[in-house]
């Protein structure tokens, strides 16, 4: 009887992990198809000075509608770096991005833009030049360009990476570690990286005002990327209490819900004629 019983799990098992690679291929497929299809959009989130309260950079986040299904990005980027398609996903944002906010900059706002990348994507054959290309046809210098790594591409597999990134830094194109304090980059090795800003996780900055740890560990931070000579931006910023320890900490630049939300490009010709109150 019990050899039944786990013969039908075996059996409820297969079946489950059966569906999974069918829910996977399926989604390759319509990755692959919404490429060809452009089913893809590009929604910008303003990034603003914290003192001046002025919007200083757009970060560049990919939206895809499935269908009348909206699929978050933690959902189709795994499966998009597996089966190699972010590689000319990636390079048809880095292109779409760098057209429109040299648009905007040509209309005499200065703003820059971050993008981020995958591993995947950096160590692709071209992917340099593809940078150069893009820089070269937009018109974008590279010095409003900030690309956003983690510091898991800077610690595993990490040689050709760091060339690689080095290489662009050398053009004049800025490095960013998103999602910083997560990974385990230790502090020496960060400060031979070649790395301009560090954002905060928003894991630390959800706890601000309201858990004494993550209040010290965000302040520490702060001031660690202060010494080090970068510039220090806060993620996920959602309530007033957070944005105002933050800009007493010196934190120079934010980003969130409170700040703004990620909008589609309409949205941010319309933010380049206003501006933000935070
Ligand atoms: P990320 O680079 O850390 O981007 C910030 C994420 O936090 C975005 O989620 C943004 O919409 C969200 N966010 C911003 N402010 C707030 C806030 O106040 N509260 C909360 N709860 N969330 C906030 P999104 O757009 O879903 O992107 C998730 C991640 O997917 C990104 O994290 C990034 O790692 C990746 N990603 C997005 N677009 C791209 C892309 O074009 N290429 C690559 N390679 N990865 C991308
Ligand atoms: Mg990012
Ligand atoms: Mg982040
Ligand atoms: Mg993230």
């Amino acid at each position: 009887r019990s050899k039944e019983l786990g013969g039908r799990r075996v059996e409820v098992f297969a079946a489950q992990m059966h569906a999974d690679v069918v829910r996977r291929l399926e989604l390759a497929a319509d990755l692959q198809r919404a490429l060809i299809e452009q089913q893809f959009a590009i929604e910008y989130q303003p990034i603003v000075d914290l003192a001046t309260s002025r919007v200083t950079s757009v970060e560049a986040l990919v939206r895809w509608w499935r269908g009348s299904v909206f699929v978050p990005p933690e959902q189709f980027l795994g499966p998009a770096e597996d089966t190699g398609l972010i590689v000319p996903l990636g390079e048809w944002i880095l292109r779409e991005a760098c057209r429109e906010v040299a648009a905007w900059r040509a209309s005499s706002w200065d703003i820059g833009l971050s993008l981020n990348l995958s591993a995947r994507q950096i160590t692709a054959p071209r992917f340099v030049e593809t940078v150069e290309e893009a820089l070269a046809e937009s018109g974008l210098p590279a010095s409003a360009l900030t690309l956003e790594v983690i510091e898991e591409m800077l610690v595993e597999d990490a040689e050709e990476t760091i060339k690689r990134l080095s290489e662009l830094r050398a053009l004049g194109v800025r490095l960013a570690i998103d999602d910083f304090g997560t990974g385990y980059a230790s502090l020496a090795f960060l400060r031979q990286l070649p790395v301009d800003m560090i954002k905060i996780d928003p894991s630390f900055v959800s706890g601000l005002g309201n858990d004494d740890t993550l209040t010290l560990l965000t302040r520490t931070i702060v001031r660690l990327g202060h010494d080090l000579g970068l510039i220090v931006v806060a993620e996920g910023i959602e309530r007033p209490e957070q944005l105002d320890l933050l800009k007493r900490m010196g934190c120079t630049k934010g980003q969130g819900f409170l700040v703004a939300r990620p909008m589609a490009a309409r949205g941010v010709d319309s933010l380049m004629r206003t501006s933000l109150t935070v």
